[in-house]
């Protein structure tokens, strides 16, 4: 290849995104734990979504996915015309800082937080920042201190991946109103439908001018291999996410999925509920057995370990037993392993198996 052919400056720093596996090989009645999927799935009703899309193939889709942003304005109570569906929420991610971060800019997440903030900004040629958290939760102080002249954007998820801990709505309000006045604060509420009666931080984007939330279809509502998710923000900013979305960003299948999805919202309750109860279930089965974790809010716990070695040692053990879950090294926890709550007979199986693996040390 000529050298005259080469990335933007930036691009060959990203480290590709390591999705989690389904399978492992020679091991049946593999169980997949590793990308906080739901494991009862979308709702019937989306699934019947997905059958009368087959109907509608020959059509171009929407561009302003005016129905889905509808019902998305109608169960949430948002304004519709501040609503931007995309290809997931990594793709709102991504739009984020291609308008918002360049090359001189700094774009500031939390220090164990999600990899596609660092990927995203690498990409628009934004410098990414790592904050440091206390106590495994985001620290509003530690933030603020490392905003200057040169941060762009500042990304939180709440609750937070992979470490399952939240920040009141005290100490979000504060983060926004002490950034400086060029910075955007990015609420990214993946996980926010795990948690009774939180919607994301909807009030702080209604309150001010420089908070965007992010949501995703990829968690609660199942369907995380249809790839679509939607943020929240500022009219201004929502025009100019729009001016850089390609006008087909999402299929019609996508749309109508999408569409039963957030309609059923008795799906949902149900899907948090199991949650909830299978959560506490298996915080404690592992505490018992000496593998603390702190309180999640969300559909995973992270589990952890006296060190990295014996977290690598029990992530081979149930990969063996074929429990599959994610190694969160590449978050910087390497004592940790972080696994997804699944229906009741797999929070059994992992709770069995690292209580063998324990019992063996
Ligand atoms: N934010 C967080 C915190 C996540 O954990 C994930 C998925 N792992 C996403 C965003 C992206 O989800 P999606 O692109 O599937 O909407």
């Amino acid at each position: 290849m000529s050298d005259a052919i080469r990335p933007q400056p930036g691009i060959l720093d990203i480290a590709l995104y390591q999705g989690g596996q389904a399978h492992v090989s020679g091991v049946s009645n593999v169980v997949k734990l590793s990308s906080n999927e739901n494991p009862f799935g979308p709702s019937e009703k989306a699934r019947e979504a997905y059958l009368r899309a087959a109907h509608q193939l020959h059509r171009y889709p929407s561009t302003d996915h005016a129905e889905l942003r509808a019902a998305i304005a109608e169960i949430h109570g948002l304004d519709p015309e501040r609503i931007i569906c995309g290809v997931g929420s990594d793709e709102i991610i991504t739009f984020l800082c291609q308008a918002y971060a360049g090359p001189g800019d700094e774009v500031l997440r939390t220090e164990h937080g999600f990899l596609m903030y660092d990927i995203s900004a690498r990409a628009a040629g934004a410098t990414p920042v790592a904050v440091p958290e206390r106590e495994r939760t985001t620290d509003v102080d530690a933030l603020l201190a490392a905003c200057n002249a040169r941060t762009r954007l500042v990304f939180i998820a709440n609750p937070n991946n992979p470490t399952g801990t939240m920040i009141g709505a005290k100490e979000v309000a504060r983060l926004a109103e002490g950034l400086p006045e060029q910075a955007l604060l990015v609420l990214d509420g993946a996980y926010a439908e795990y948690v009774e009666g939180f919607d994301g931080g909807k009030a702080l984007v209604e309150a001010r001018d420089n908070v965007v939330m992010t949501r995703t279809f990829s968690k609660i509502y199942g369907l995380g291999g249809l790839r679509i998710g939607w943020g929240y923000g500022p009219k201004e900013i929502i025009d100019v996410l729009n001016r850089i979305r390609g006008p087909f960003n999402l299929s019609t299948t996508q749309l109508e999925v999408a569409e039963a999805a957030v309609r059923d919202q008795d799906w949902v309750a149900k899907c948090r509920g199991e949650n909830t109860r299978m959560r506490a279930w298996l915080a404690e089965a592992l505490a018992e057995v000496g593998v603390p974790s702190d309180t999640s809010t969300a559909n995973f716990i992270l589990a952890r370990f006296a060190d990295a070695e014996e977290a690598e040692a029990c992530d081979a053990f149930l990969k063996s037993e074929g429990l599959i879950v994610r190694k969160t090294g590449g978050y910087g926890l390497a004592n940790c392993l972080r696994i997804t709550v699944g229906d009741e007979a797999s929070c059994r199986r992992v709770a069995h198996a690292v209580t063998q693996f324990k019992g063996q040390r």
